[in-house]
């Protein structure tokens, strides 16, 4: 096993259970694992005092290191339609409209090209784990196409094998023609756990079912997804739930209940468990998340562009919720900055409630960056990352804060990477392996991904007749 030592870090968040913020901060990993943590002068005692030499150091001066970002919702394929339905402000349900005719067109090259664009997007911007709600799957594309792209980035990635199956015709939101049979999703998703599913400490690959939403599958589909995951070790069940008022009021005239309510009477409760959004939930939807411990992922900007409204993640996380942090696809945010994302979270839960004039300290830098590291491995149920400590995987990122964007923000370092305009990383080693050095994505062509990416998208939207 080879060493990697990482030294002179301004500041290196921990995330432990003190949040330990260490100056000059250094850390060492043997392979994917990390040995050692403390500050730079005390590492080299201990390397000295077990006679280790590392096999490759990386002097951080000048950055913060962080957890690597976690992403716990998104749909990598709408990369291939930004902007589309986004720019007039469209509603969910208008937006879903104009877009799933697009949508079924992709095929198994643009579900590769775009996950790998929007990994590659992902990791700049500091994620180093990221959960895909992939649930179409037109013209021969599988799921299979999008882990090839994950694997051959290197990033930790749990992709969920989606679906719909209520058409229009069934009284469901997409059109039928997009829709699958319920035999043949439970298959196919059957297929993918056996095929890609690994349980093991510090595992890069972990699936699970994830029935879109209330308004796109049926009831019956809800409940043998969770029976079937069940089965199975390890396997997590993931779905959109209480993204508008509409869904809302979908759930309560079609199935007589409230959203929350509905996944109960489903049996879809539970620490297996993970919602996108969470926007609407009253009272008593809260209270059922923190005692089923069900996990809840915050999409501030797809929240914001689709005005869907604000989620309560300061009541949720009071109330022991377990929340991490979304992208939420690149269509309905347009961007698959990490970072940024935090950032969102931290701004959003700032304004919009009653009295919020004397709140501003009602969501800090450090709470929205706990979202998206140890907020997010609690939601995906990973005990091996989230923070910095020995033992756990070598998932880090370093931003640097010597630089232009932050300037002058010199008093609390690790709040100015959300304070200030986001970044890049310059720094992202996943499962112990440097992914990006000095900035730079190794060993892929990024300008050619996107030539590719964009032909294909344009494609796609003459097939569909919107270009
Ligand atoms: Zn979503």
């Amino acid at each position: 096993m080879s060493y990697l030592l990482v030294e002179h870090a301004d500041v290196l968040v921990t995330m432990d259970v003190n949040r330990r913020e260490i100056k000059d901060g250094a850390l060492l990993a043997e392979g994917n694992r990390i040995v050692h943590i403390s500050d730079t002068v005390e590492m080299q005692l201990y390397l000295h005092q077990y006679n280790i030499k590392p096999d490759e150091t990386i002097n951080a001066k000048g950055t913060v290191i962080l957890p690597g970002l976690i992403n716990c919702h998104h749909h990598l394929y709408q990369t291939l339609t930004r902007t589309l339905g986004t720019a007039g402000g469209l509603s969910l349900f208008d937006w879903l409209k104009t877009l799933y005719p697009v949508w079924g067109q992709m095929d198994a090259e643009s579900v590769y090209t775009s996950a790998k664009l929007g990994l590659v997007e992902l990791i700049l911007s500091g994620a180093t784990t990221v959960a895909d709600h992939l649930y179409l799957f037109p013209n021969g594309s599988r799921l299979d196409d999008e882990i090839a792209a994950a694997q051959e980035l290197g990033v930790r990635f749990h992709p969920t094998r989606g679906s719909m199956s209520l058409g229009e015709s069934k009284g469901g939101l997409p059109p039928d023609n997009i829709c699958d049979t319920e035999e043949h999703i439970l298959n196919d998703s059957q297929r993918v756990i056996e095929q890609f599913h690994d349980t093991d400490d510090f595992s890069m690959c972990r699936i699970g079912p994830a029935p879109c939403s209330p308004f796109s599958v049926t009831a019956d589909l809800m409940k043998q997804s969770a029976e079937m995951a069940r089965a199975y070790e390890a396997v997590n069940l993931h779905t959109h739930l209480a993204e508008t008022i509409d869904e809302n009021r979908f759930c309560l005239e079609k199935y007589g209940k409230r959203p929350v309510e509905y996944m109960e009477s489903l049996n879809w409760l539970g620490d297996d468990v993970w919602f996108a959004h969470m926007v609407h939930p009253d009272e008593d939807e809260v209270k059922k998340l923190a005692h089923s411990c069900s996990g809840v992922c915050h999409c501030p900007s797809s929240n914001m562009i689709l005005a869907s409204g604000i989620a309560p993640i300061r009541q949720m996380v009071d109330a022991d919720v377990r929340v991490g942090l979304g992208v939420d696809g690149s269509a309905s945010n347009d961007g698959n900055q990490m970072l940024g994302e935090v950032r969102q979270a931290m701004l959003l839960q700032r304004v919009g409630w009653p009295g919020f004039e004397s709140n501003a300290g009602r969501f800090s830098a450090r709470d929205a960056l706990e979202l998206a590291t140890l907020g997010g491995a609690k939601v995906l149920n990973r005990k091996d990352t989230g923070s910095l400590e020995v033992d756990k995987a070598a998932d880090l990122i370093a931003f640097r804060i010597d630089d232009l964007h932050h300037a002058g923000g010199q008093s609390d370092k690790v709040a100015s990477l959300l304070s200030c305009a986001p970044t890049g990383v310059w720094l992202s080693v996943i499962n112990g392996r440097i992914i990006v050095q000095n900035g730079e994505l190794l060993n892929v062509d990024i300008e050619n991904l996107v030539i590719k990416h964009n032909q294909l998208a344009h494609e796609m939207l003459v097939k569909a007749g919107v270009a």
